[in-house]
């Protein structure tokens, strides 16, 4: 009876069945296969697996097969021949069959995945989400190749241009209507570009973190980042892509992605706003502090004015008084170093007058500032990576200036590296402690300085920027001064500029 039913349910089964020995000779067949291939099962016994697939199709399968003949369970999808002359997407499963000499062939489940492809096509159309399909297999083979035998990860790492070449070895196998609408193209457009050709510079690195994800075993990944649309504009994205769980002989990526540049443009705003007010407050100080020099500074100017005109007269005397004239000299010098004391003590003044200090820590002021410009940043195109160690010392400064300088720092890194057309536009934003000192580190991957330039970078005025006002890093060591601290500016040897500050813990337990 149990038999019986066995048999009867193998028949019943609306997938095919069967069971090849290990020459790969069908030798058994279920009822299902008369309706798949329109043929007995009692003629299929007998035949070659290659009869059943076609030639192409079982060399393809050479992989799988030698797995099972290794003892091995194996599932993969395929496309299988179907008696109404299609090939049909198919989920297949091999399972060894060991006897005591080992393997003696192994049985085969293939389940039809048409209606599941038909129901995911209805998801896939009529979603709000523009779907992606992309091949992975080009980029795939010219990864294994350029890793060799390294660690994937720390290769990838150590290669971040590795995304450029691998978004254009990627070609895109579907879209859905949605992605046609979104990126303003046609499917058939679309299938005949590569997928780099939508992911602009400011995308690799998003890429990048998405092959690392896949490559240390993650389900999925997502994050927003910049696509390009047909006619050329950028267009903020969430993307989110999930990882087939089995490995499949086609590696292919679905990359769903959102259009968020409503919300994007209102954060935009917003940010837009909080800059426009950092820079107004920057300028009120600095319009301030011009307008109490030149108060200040007027009288010694009168006063050197008036001693140059005396001088003038005792030496244009028929005997010239150089003594009178010396003295006169003595009193304009006396007057411009009066003057050059007023300049520097209003601009301490500038500085503390309006300071309010506290002592807090610094890890939360750090972020506060970035959160501040991270839009303006991202779309200059740079990649913030934040690195802030644990349980730094507090420090007690004035908070808004503090932020003032870092801002500063980034928006200037930003620029730089947008300015030079960098391909890779990395800011690093690290504080550590050391030797008894709280170090807050922005570096780029920009073009950096001269020597010469560096020399220049913290003076009023210096700028190499069509609108810039060269005030930033002046004001910015004039705050770090007024906080007992240094600020050092480097260009690093591959490129980029580094600044630090260091400054003093306020002398209080850490946060
Ligand atoms: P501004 O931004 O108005 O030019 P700053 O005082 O902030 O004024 O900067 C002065 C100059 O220093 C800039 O014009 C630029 O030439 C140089 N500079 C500042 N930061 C960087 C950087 N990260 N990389 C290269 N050059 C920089």
């Amino acid at each position: 009876m149990i038999d019986e039913l066995r048999h009867a349910s193998v028949d019943a089964v609306p997938a095919l069945m069967s069971f090849f020995d290990a020459d790969h000779i069908c030798r058994f067949a279920n009822e299902h296969h008369r309706q798949w291939y329109g043929r007995a099962p009692e003629d299929l016994v007998g035949l070659h697996m290659r009869e059943f697939v076609g030639p192409e199709a079982y060399v393809a399968r050479a992989r799988w097969l030698d797995l099972v003949a290794a003892g091995e369970t194996v599932a993969f999808e395929n496309t299988v021949p179907h008696r109404d002359g299609t090939r049909r997407e198919a989920s297949v499963r091999y399972v060894p069959r060991m006897g005591s000499e080992g393997f003696e062939g192994f049985f085969v489940l293939v389940v039809d995945l048409a209606p599941q492809l038909h129901r995911y096509h209805r998801i896939f159309e009529a979603t709000v989400v523009a779907f992606w399909e992309i091949d992975l297999s080009d980029m795939h083979a010219s990864f294994v190749d350029a890793v060799g035998t390294q660690d994937p990860i720390t290769w990838l790492r150590a290669h971040p241009e590795f995304s450029r070449d691998a978004l254009d070895r990627c070609t895109v196998l579907d879209l859905n209507s949605r992605a046609e609408h979104m990126f303003g193209v046609t499917r058939e457009k679309a299938l005949a570009t590569p997928f780099g050709h939508w992911c602009p510079p400011a995308c690799e690195q998003h890429m990048l973190d998405n092959l690392v994800a896949y490559l240390s075993g993650k389900d999925g990944f997502e994050g927003e980042t910049l696509m390009r649309r047909a006619d050329g504009s950028l267009l903020p994205v969430h993307i989110s892509t999930a990882f087939p769980r089995q490995a499949l002989t086609r590696p292919a990526g679905t990359f769903a992605i959102m259009d968020i540049s409503e919300r994007v443009a209102r954060e935009e705003a917003l940010a837009q706003a909080h800059a426009e007010l950092a820079h107004a407050a920057r300028v009120a100080t600095l319009g301030e502090l011009t307008a109490s020099i030149a108060h200040e500074v007027n009288q010694p100017l009168a006063a050197i004015v008036t001693n140059g005109n005396a001088a003038q007269r005792w030496l244009r005397r028929p005997i010239p008084d150089l003594g009178e004239a010396g003295e006169a000299i003595e009193r304009m010098i006396a007057e411009g170093t009066r003057a050059a004391q007023i300049i520097s003590r209003t601009r301490q003044l500038a500085t503390k007058s309006a300071s309010e200090r506290a002592t807090i820590a610094c890890g939360p002021m750090v972020a506060e500032a970035v959160a501040i410009v991270e839009r303006q940043i991202s779309g200059l195109g740079a990649r913030l990576r934040i690195d802030l160690a644990e349980g730094l010392p507090l420090i007690h400064v004035d908070r808004i200036q503090l932020q003032q300088v870092i801002i500063n720092l980034l928006v200037n890194a930003a620029q730089a590296m947008a300015g030079h057309g960098s391909a890779l536009r990395i800011i690093d934003v690290r504080a550590w402690h050391e030797d008894g000192r709280v170090v807050i580190e922005v570096s780029d991957t920009g073009p950096g300085f001269s020597d010469e330039q560096a020399s220049q970078l913290f003076n009023a005025f210096y700028t190499t920027k069509a609108t810039g006002m060269g005030i930033g890093l002046s004001v910015s060591r004039t705050i770090i001064e007024a906080h007992e601290g240094t600020i050092t500016a480097d260009s690093l040897p591959g490129g980029g500029a580094r600044f630090r500050i260091s400054l003093a813990p306020s002398g209080r337990q850490s946060a």
